[in-house]
């Protein structure tokens, strides 16, 4: 990270002339005219100032080249020559990783077997290639998508790999072959054309098999099963080919079958994938999202294509991206209508039959409640709920404006089911977490480690401030955090022999003493990365100790912590905190002010939050009379509410 010189890195994609300190560019995140891109040397972050798009020298390459933060580094020190020790693993982990990197080779293997007999031998050629060939797919289609040919026994993929000495145990594992009772190998492919199903980085992790018998007795279509190298629900048939196009495109079309991307691809639209062998799930629109977040679902005009789509346009919308829907005539599917148009057609079909997903709910639905009032409402009511799940309140609004504007009613009326809707959702988050909690407390013991595989699972969330009551406070103490954790606090009548007290310090034992942790996952993870980082940071003075300390959450992995933590050097953030420190001076004593301020609202708004769920529990208890609760909690309510008026009055003593 010290050898890297941003103006360097960003160079070699982006023409930077100097201006003053910083360095000035065309932005390659939008298409820019005028140069809005600046980096600073000195600080090691860009910013554009028409898109938005901030970051530093490793998520630059990450966004740019498409990489992960792992191959973003091995990508820097690459170019500044940097040799990279990876660290030792335990024997577990290499085992671990020695069979991973054995299954990818197996499969990699077998993919270059079935194409071999596809291009190589006589059935391959006569049955497989004449197939595809009949499908209109040309030679360099066949092989840019690697396809191949499983034949008969005769040709079988176990014996030949067992005499190039793949282990029978790998065979197995990747779920290429099968082991019967009696202990032999048996293929699980043969007859069939072969899809070979490639990771985000282009290795064969399984296999589609088609099979070209019309009897009815065989499966047409028989995958891998789940294994080590492939989870159905994360992989996207085609991401490898795609990516680049889509996040060219801005835009992902997502299909059902192999043969429609496929087909896409040929005619030369190439943002193309499908979740085939599975509906949907929210992992592959998270692996969409890396590249852009317009998604353009085309499916075909039947009811299982309307019905596919209208479980997608949900989730789609809930991981806060754009959907648009395009219906094909009835006849048709992306693979037909790609072959039986040119290039230009496709696209000015996809272009002007794309609906957003009140339009398309609404035409769908229509057709199936014509001029039936109740049903009519059934359909308003669920074009609303999924317009709820939508994270962007902007964007909500500009559908809400759509709805009113297409089934005449008011919007006022529309927003006001669609906050009872997203309370409702708080309030069983909220259920939930504090059942959460109190199996916590109940039962620490096994609960303190996550299961492993869930540890590292990224958490996704809407945006902090409307997320918890109280995160609004736990910003502005992260802030303090990233800002001033090494800056010393002053007290009246603070005699200068006494140990001095440092931002940090004074944070963590204000809310040790109550046993408070953050709320808000996000600013949790700030906080107990300053504590654990800080200790390593030894020597310099306090303004270059948080300089380290800066750099260092730049640096990380977490992309959310990254953010968060330009947006705190950058200054985008609305925070209360800066206000105060604009308005007092020098820094240190304006530190020594707003830091235990700030502790105490947090305090205090927990305490407040306390008192709103007790009030709310009174209330249900004298619904269902329970007196001997009812009167507990009055009790409890009580206490909350002096330690309320103690802290207001704690408070009023710092103004
Ligand atoms: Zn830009």
């Amino acid at each position: 990270m010290d050898a890297v010189r941003i103006e360097d890195v960003i160079g070699d994609f982006v023409a930077l002339r100097k201006r003053g300190s910083n360095y000035l560019g065309l932005c390659p995140f939008h298409a820019d005219k005028n140069p809005s891109l600046s980096v600073s040397a000195t600080k090691g972050i860009f910013k554009c100032f028409s898109c938005g798009k901030a970051g530093t020298a490793v998520s630059f390459i990450m966004d740019h080249e498409h990489l992960s933060y792992p191959e973003a580094l091995r990508y820097l020190a690459k170019k500044y020559n940097i040799e990279i020790v990876e660290e030792e693993e335990t024997a577990e982990e290499a085992a671990h990783r020695m069979k991973y990197e054995s299954l990818l080779v197996v499969s990699e293997y077998a993919q270059k077997f079935y194409q071999d007999i596809l291009w190589n031998t006589d059935t391959g050629r006569n049955i497989g290639l004449s197939y595809f060939r009949e499908r209109q797919f040309t030679d360099e289609t066949i092989r840019k998508f690697g396809l191949g040919y499983a034949a008969d026994r005769t040709l079988s993929l176990h014996k030949d790999a067992l005499q190039h000495g793949y282990k029978r145990e790998y065979l197995v594992d990747s779920g290429l072959c099968i082991e019967r009772d009696n202990g032999d190998l048996a293929d699980r492919f043969f007859d069939r054309v072969m899809f070979p199903i490639y990771s985000i980085s282009g290795r064969v992790i399984a296999f589609g098999g088609r099979t070209l018998s019309h009897e009815k007795t065989v499966a047409k279509y028989v995958n891998s099963p789940q294994s080590d190298i492939y989870d159905k629900s994360r992989s996207l048939y085609g991401i490898f080919q795609a990516k680049s196009a889509i996040a060219k495109a801005d835009r992902c079309i997502l299909v059902e079958g192999y043969a429609d991307v496929i087909s896409m691809h040929q005619t030369g639209i190439c943002n193309v994938v499908a979740s085939s062998g599975t509906a949907l799930t929210v992992e592959q629109i998270r692996m969409i999202k890396r590249f852009t977040s317009n998604i353009t679902l085309i499916y075909d005009g039947d009811e299982a294509g309307i019905k596919a789509a209208l479980r997608g346009t949900d989730l789609i919308l809930e991981e806060g991206m754009n959907v648009q829907v395009v219906l094909l005539p009835p006849e048709d599917d992306p693979d037909s209508f790609a072959k039986a148009h040119p290039r230009v057609e496709v696209e000015e079909y996809i272009a002007e039959h794309s609906v957003d997903f009140i339009t398309f709910k609404s035409d769908i639905l229509s057709r199936q409640s014509a001029g039936d009032p109740i049903q009519r409402a059934r359909m308003i009511n669920d074009i609303i709920r999924s317009i709820s799940v939508i994270p962007d309140a902007i964007l909500r609004t500009v559908y809400v404006e759509t709805l009113a504007e297409r089934f005449d009613q008011k919007s006022d009326d529309i927003l006001a089911k669609i906050a009872e809707l997203r309370e409702k959702k708080r309030e069983l988050d909220r259920s939930r977490e504090r059942a959460e909690r109190y199996t916590y407390t109940q039962d620490p013991g096994p609960q303190e480690a996550p299961p492993p595989g869930e540890a590292d699972e990224p958490v996704v969330e809407e945006a902090p401030l409307t997320n918890s009551f109280l995160a609004a406070q736990e910003r502005e103490l992260a802030y303090c955090l990233v800002k001033f954790g090494f800056h010393q606090l002053f007290f009246p009548g603070q005699d200068a022999s006494s140990q001095a007290v440092t931002v940090a310090d004074y944070i963590r034992a204000s809310l040790e003493q109550d046993e408070i942790k953050f709320e808000n996952p996000l600013y949790r993870r700030i906080y107990d990365e300053f504590y654990s980082f800080a200790p390593s940071i030894k020597s310099g003075t306090v303004l270059e100790r948080q300089e380290a300390m800066i750099k260092h959450f730049q640096d990380m992995e977490d992309r959310l912590i990254v953010q968060q933590c330009l947006d705190f050097v950058l200054d985008t953030h609305e925070l209360k905190v800066k206000e105060y420190v604009r308005m007092l001076e020098p820094e240190e004593a304006r530190l020594s002010l707003v830091v235990p301020r700030l502790v105490i609202l947090y305090k205090k708004r927990i305490v407040e939050q306390h008192c709103a769920r007790i009030t709310r529990s009174i209330a249900e208890a004298e619904h269902s009379g329970d007196m001997q609760l009812q009167l507990r909690l009055i009790g409890e309510l009580q206490t909350f509410n002096k330690i309320k008026i103690f802290l207001s009055q704690e408070l009023a003593k710092k103004d």
